[in-house]
């Protein structure tokens, strides 16, 4: 299929995509579908005005002014020569590591895919279609380690822009889970952290700090806290695989007890190092 990459024309099969483009790691990119009807793109530019807005959204510059992608989507649908064609277009951020997403040398990554249009089958335009009925749960499925991010891009590039490690999330006055991370409080010597539900990330750290705490003989609490709860801990820490056993000493700029890494929370990573080395 004719796609279009960074300003060339190529095989939409290529593969050019790399494997750090935070668009395939995390969806950490924006899209449109532009519907061609005998050779003229239908409204255009309104999907470029929406295309603009969600790119602003999450801080992604725009690759190419609205001139610029129409004289490319003519320029395929020049090459493609079909009259009724669906252009999918996609700009992603591109490849940065962590933390280095508003860099200015990060380059976003612009595709364009041109496809013949597809008919909807005749029997359901004739005859209609079916539906099912589903409560709205699109995100309410933090359990799933989906590479749909949205919420979690969202935070984490604000909690980046406040020069902040992580956001934490709560929601109905409760503790969920840090952006990309499991979170952990410590209180009176005795450990907390959010229950497994659907509203957070089973976290493999997660399992290894219960771990440890089990074996430091501390007391462990997998109960909701709420972000009072948190303001108020002894210490606090957060897990991930690429964090491992994080302190945390801020919370909304104010100091978490003294405001020092606590004595549990050292002990757990130290506990948590030896783990890694079985
Ligand atoms: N919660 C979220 C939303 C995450 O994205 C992650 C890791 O990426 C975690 C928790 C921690 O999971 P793990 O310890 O398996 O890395």
């Amino acid at each position: 299929m004719l796609a279009f990459y960074n300003g060339e024309f190529i095989e939409s099969t290529e593969k050019i995509v790399s494997l750090e483009d935070r668009g395939y790691l995390f969806g950490d990119g924006v899209y449109e579908v532009v519907r061609i009807y005998n050779g003229k793109p239908f409204m255009l530019e309104e999907h470029l005005e929406r295309l603009k807005n969600s790119a602003e959204a999450l801080h992604i510059p725009m690759p190419y002014s609205d001139e610029e992608f129409k004289q490319y989507i003519a320029e395929g649908l020049n090459r493609l020569n079909e009259s009724n064609v669906d252009i999918y277009m996609q700009i992603t951020r591109g490849s940065a590591p962590r933390n280095h997403v508003f860099d200015k040398d990060i380059q976003p990554v612009t595709a364009m895919i041109f496809r013949k249009s597809k008919k909807i089958a005749d029997d359901i335009r004739e005859n209609g279609g079916s539906v099912l009925l589903r409560e709205d749960q699109r995100w309410a499925n933090c359990y799933i380690k989906s590479l749909n991010l949205l919420p979690n891009i969202l935070a984490k590039n604000e909690a980046a822009e406040k020069g902040c490690y992580e956001a934490i999330f709560y929601k109905d006055n409760v503790v969920t889970e840090g952006s990309a991370s499991n979170i952990f409080v410590v209180k009176n010597n005795e450990l907390y952290t959010t229950p497994l539900h659907k509203g957070i990330l089973p976290g493999i750290t997660r399992i290894a700090v219960l771990k440890v705490a089990k074996e430091l003989n501390i007391i462990i609490h997998e109960e909701f806290f709420t972000p009072h709860f948190l303001k108020e801990a002894d210490e606090c820490f957060v897990t991930s695989t690429t964090s491992e056993v994080l302190p945390i000493t801020i919370v909304e700029g104010e100091k978490i007890s003294n405001g020092k890494v606590g004595e549990l929370t050292k002990n757990i990573y130290e506990g948590f190092k030896e783990l890694t080395k079985k």
